[in-house]
């Protein structure tokens, strides 16, 4: 059988294949652990070689600026905007730039029924709900040739995602004209299985009656720090309406790391080279480095990697406070600029466990959680 790619460990699912295939003969189509894949119609493909050539995880050198230029502390200048963003509402304020200049920004978002999918934002409504960071894998099938639809009329188009799904659309709109388009990439931890969230939700319902109605991951009503923020995930359902935390998902992620993306194991996007023009992230480590400024409402880092990505940042200068910090503090504190998250040896045993016994028994085997 035709595949894009060699082994799974080497495709991140960006879809850059599947929007560039001339025949159409690409579907990306969910695996046995819920990540979409590239699948290839036989008889529509005509063996150009199109779909390898613009892979950005066998290509990561073409879609990567140098090492990132400057790296700073960052603060939005709003009480109310930090409290609803998840680090220092750095997103906020430099999507903001775009949507005053008529621009339209894509970003993860939830629909109706909590799957994550990247959206296309042109309010400020429809960009507020992609500040929080969300924990699964978001679908961007059509996205790419949207986003190119929107360069090709004049508009402006902020995106933001992972490194990888960054390069995916650079890949894609290489030898076209990106003069307006801006990338953003965060610092990414790996990704989870949007099965797992699913599941995850679905356990929810049942232990708490009614359908999920509110989902808080990293509220900012209880903690923003290294040690506990990432714990503080809250959920809420139509017969339970109170938001009440539960650490359990926060155990697969974390702790249990088996929900994540095989690629994210052997990820090229985890060094000082990144594939946006700017990245953001938590600013960890300021109560080290800056005890006066540990602020509980967060901070952000922002990494400028292009000459695109210092003038979005100085648009965005009236909004946000920020600090210029040497490269050593975030290279210390984030080890995703180094190297790429370790995946467990014992992944398969917890995916066959999954399969069989269902996601309740599996937080019981491999997070010690009684169902
Ligand atoms: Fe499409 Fe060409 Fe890849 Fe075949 S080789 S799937 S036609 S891009």
């Amino acid at each position: 059988m035709k595949t894009v790619y060699d082994g799974k460990e080497h495709c991140c699912g960006c879809t850059a294949c599947e929007n560039s295939c001339p025949t159409g003969a690409i579907s990306m189509s969910p695996d046995w652990e819920g990540f979409l894949y590239p699948v290839i119609d036989p008889f529509r493909c005509i063996d150009c070689g199109v779909c390898r050539n613009v892979c950005p995880f066998e290509h990561a050198d073409r879609v990567k600026y140098g090492p990132f230029q400057k790296s700073f502390l960052a603060q939005h200048r709003e009480e109310n905007v930090l409290m609803q963003s998840t680090s220092g509402g750095a997103f906020t304020a430099l999507s903001d730039c775009i949507l005053t200049q008529g621009g339209v920004i894509y970003g993860a978002d939830f629909d109706g029924e909590w799957h994550v999918v990247h959206r296309r934002a042109q309010t400020d409504a429809q960009r507020d709900r992609m500040r929080i960071s969300k924990y699964a894998q978001s679908d961007l099938r059509g996205v790419f040739q949207q986003v190119e639809q929107d360069l090709s009329v004049g508009r402006m188009v902020l995106f933001t995602g992972t490194p990888c799904q960054c390069a995916g659309l650079r890949s894609f709109m290489e030898g076209k004209d990106t003069s307006r388009l801006y990338l953003c990439d965060i610092i990414c931890y790996g990704i989870p299985s949007p099965m797992i969230w699913q599941s995850f939700c679905r356990m929810i319902e049942q232990e708490r009656g009614g359908q999920v109605s509110q989902v808080q991951f990293r509220s900012k009503a209880y903690d923003w720090s290294r040690e506990n923020s990432n714990k503080v995930f809250l959920m809420a359902t139509t017969e339970d309406p109170v938001l009440r935390l539960d650490d359990r998902y926060y155990q697969l992620f974390f702790k249990v790391r088996s929900v994540i993306r095989p690629s994210c194991g052997s990820c090229p996007f985890t060094d000082r080279s990144r594939p946006g023009d700017l990245t953001i992230a938590d600013y960890w480590g300021v109560e080290k480095y800056l005890p006066q400024y540990n602020d509980p409402r967060g901070m952000s880092l922002i990494l400028v990697n292009s000459s695109k990505g210092e003038q979005l940042l100085e648009w965005a200068q009236d909004a946000m406070f920020y600090l210029l910090r040497p490269a050593s503090e975030c290279m210390a504190e984030q080890a995703r600029l180094r190297e790429p998250v370790q995946l467990p040896a014992n992944r398969r045993e917890f995916w066959e466990y999954f399969d069989a016994h269902g996601l309740a028994a599996a937080l019981e085997k491999f997070a010690g959680h009684q169902a």
